[in-house]
């Protein structure tokens, strides 16, 4: 029996329980994460698709399908935020890394679709540091 932890969206609509045994921890830094972050990369935890419970609010679950690349993604449909999702093939629970509020078990192990990330992401990760709003 492995440890729970928790996640869920911004505005607590959806809630949900995953077992912190996850396998793969990946940085996606395709066009299509990209778009769909609205950021410089996807950080997608990888476990197997029984692992997770949904807590709370499975009816404001929204998923989209891309036609082109195998590409899906599911939201809140009250905030957007993103959330797990089984892949298409049905052997994969991808979890959002930023959906949980706590600590996963494993660290990133991978940049994925290194080529394709952001012009402006290896000058970001120089950038000043400061602790809210620079002054
Ligand atoms: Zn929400
Ligand atoms: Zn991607």
């Amino acid at each position: 029996m492995n440890d729970k932890i928790s996640g869920g969206c911004l505005c607590g609509a959806v809630t949900y329980e995953v077992e912190n045994d996850f396998k793969r921890f990946y940085f996606c830094h395709c066009e299509q994460c990209r778009k769909i972050t609205g950021s410089a990369h996807a950080a997608n935890l990888f476990t197997r698709p029984d692992a997770i419970k949904w807590t709370a609010g499975e009816e404001h679950k929204k998923q989209f399908n891309y036609p082109d690349r195998d590409f899906t993604v599911v939201f809140c449909t009250e905030c957007g935020s993103g959330l797990p999702f089984v892949t298409k093939n049905g052997k994969a629970l991808i979890v959002p890394a930023g959906s949980l509020d706590a600590k996963p078990n494993i660290q990133p192990n991978d940049n994925i679709f290194w080529a394709e990330r952001a012009s402006w992401y290896d000058h970001g990760k120089q950038a000043n540091k400061c602790e809210g709003f620079p002054s």
